[in-house]
């Protein structure tokens, strides 16, 4: 059935002269790279396509790879394919004039809850949604010029996405699909130092986070991050929020928590949540957000309801391990 999506999306993009490519709102390496990725794929392709990616927000963990592509008039849109990638759902998606196209093409790897596209090519199981670039790649690939540029795009997300082919979506088909990339020419040495080189004050911070951690009872790490840190260690956002990423590897602890306020006190305090084994996102679902069972984010406006949400942690934890023997 997949397959016949595929041929249904490639008849689409042969149809138009004109695509536009969108992505969620506060990106992170897998929507970049399936979006930049599938740009440089059909540029190649097509040269006589006009191939956009219209986004204007900005990431510093990402900024290397440099902006994307400058506004155009609203008129462009009507004419075009939208294909949109990575995004669950339509609140979510960072360039909101997506609905001014004629024609909507959805590439996911979440929970779908929201088919917002006239074709919705959704698989759950796949550890980003680059494999799934990488995928359609590899069966159109007599027709289709994979550029070294575009393999570095679709590489870069699934690298990321997978926790550096950690996570357990990865399967035997993502490695041989990411084989396969790296066969037209992946730079790997510059893109794991432009992705994980950390500045020193990055690396101060991460001495303090591990200082102030705590834990629940059956094993849920958590920190807060302050307005205040974020300032007194010359933080951005982002990277204050890269703080979950931190918690991931201490024994014994199954779900990890990171509370970040945001800058607007309004906004309220953005909760990242992580586990092993165990799932999260009702949690999350419970507070304004959602997500993956391993991978959830929400958010929470008071101190009452961040303690609410993290004895919610725990419970399921405590849960976990009275039904599963073994556990680390
Ligand atoms: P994050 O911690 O923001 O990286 O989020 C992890 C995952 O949870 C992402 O892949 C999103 O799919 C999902 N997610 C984050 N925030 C929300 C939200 N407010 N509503 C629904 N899903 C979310």
């Amino acid at each position: 059935m997949n397959e016949e999506i595929k041929q249904i999306i490639w008849e689409k993009i042969g149809a138009y002269r004109r695509i536009m490519l969108f992505r969620h709102s506060r990106m992170d390496g897998d929507c970049a790279g399936a979006s930049r990725g599938l740009r440089a794929l059909l540029r190649a392709t097509f040269p006589e396509k006009q191939v956009l990616l219209v986004d204007g927000q900005q990431s510093d963990y990402l900024a290397f790879l440099g902006p994307d592509d400058a506004p155009v008039p609203d008129g462009d849109y009507s004419d075009a394919l939208a294909i949109v990638v990575d995004t669950a759902t339509r609140e979510r998606i960072s360039n909101q004039k997506y609905a001014l196209c004629r024609e909507i093409v959805k590439i996911d790897h979440h929970i779908e809850t929201d088919p917002y596209g006239a074709v919705n090519w959704v698989e759950e199981e796949r550890s980003s949604v680059c494999e799934m670039v990488a995928a359609f790649y590899e069966t159109f690939r007599e027709r289709l010029v994979l550029t070294r540029e575009a393999a570095e795009y679709i590489f870069m997300g699934m690298v990321t996405d997978s926790g550096r082919f950690r996570f357990g979506g990865v399967t035997g088909e993502t490695m041989r699909l990411a084989g396969m990339l790296l066969d037209a020419g992946v730079d790997t040495e510059t893109l794991y130092a432009n992705l994980y080189l950390q500045d020193y004050a990055a690396l101060k911070f991460k001495a303090y986070v591990y200082e102030n951690m705590q834990r629940t009872e059956h094993g849920v790490a958590y920190i807060h991050v302050t307005g205040d840190m974020q300032r007194r260690f010359g933080l951005s956002f982002e990277t204050a929020s890269s703080v979950i990423s931190y918690l991931e590897n201490i024994r014994g602890c199954l779900c990890w928590l990171a509370f970040i306020e945001c800058e607007q006190p309004e906004e309220g305090v953005r909760v990242r949540l992580r586990s092993r084994f165990m799932s999260v996102n009702a949690i999350a679902e419970k507070y304004r957000g959602g997500g993956h069972a391993c991978a959830s984010g929400a958010t929470v406006y008071t101190q009452e309801e961040q303690e609410a949400l993290i004895r919610d942690a725990d419970e399921a934890a405590k849960e976990y391990q009275k039904t599963h023997a073994g556990w680390m």
